[in-house]
């Protein structure tokens, strides 16, 4: 796949973070088919019509136990089979990467973690699942 359309997804999952409704965390994600449009974009969140106590959205734990992923909600949109590139502003968690194949991802491009010991690449699973992960420093 041409590095443009790498550059392109990149920039397409920056623009979607913001709008996440998580106040601590914002991740966005784009997916892009194999000639380059876009089939699929996401960010993290509460499902619709779940709203956070002050409270509850202090409490890391229990706000990512109501939290969808930034990919999950972008590979809604989208047909198995269909998307090839996935990029996302955070490395994948195992769940998402394994779900992202699911739908036919060959290759994942993602910022580097800030908490890369609490939320490590997870090289050894892409190798497993033969999809590429690959880390974009900005
Ligand atoms: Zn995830």
């Amino acid at each position: 796949m041409k590095e443009k359309w790498i550059q392109l997804a990149l920039r397409l999952a920056e623009a979607t973070a913001p709008t996440s409704t998580d106040r601590y965390h914002k991740v966005g994600c784009a997916i892009l088919r194999k000639e380059g449009s876009v089939c699929g974009i996401g960010f993290n969140g509460q499902p619709p019509g779940v709203d956070l106590t002050e409270d509850e959205a202090l409490h890391r734990d229990f706000r990512r136990r109501l939290t969808t992923h930034a990919e999950s909600n972008a590979l809604a949109f989208c047909q198995p089979g269909d998307p090839y590139l996935l990029a996302v502003t955070l490395p994948p968690c195992d769940r998402c990467l394994v779900d992202a194949v699911r739908y036919g991802v060959k290759i994942i491009v993602c910022r580097p973690s800030p908490e890369p010991d609490t939320h490590p690449i997870p090289h050894e699973l892409a190798k497993r699942l033969k999809v590429e992960i690959r880390v974009i420093d900005r």
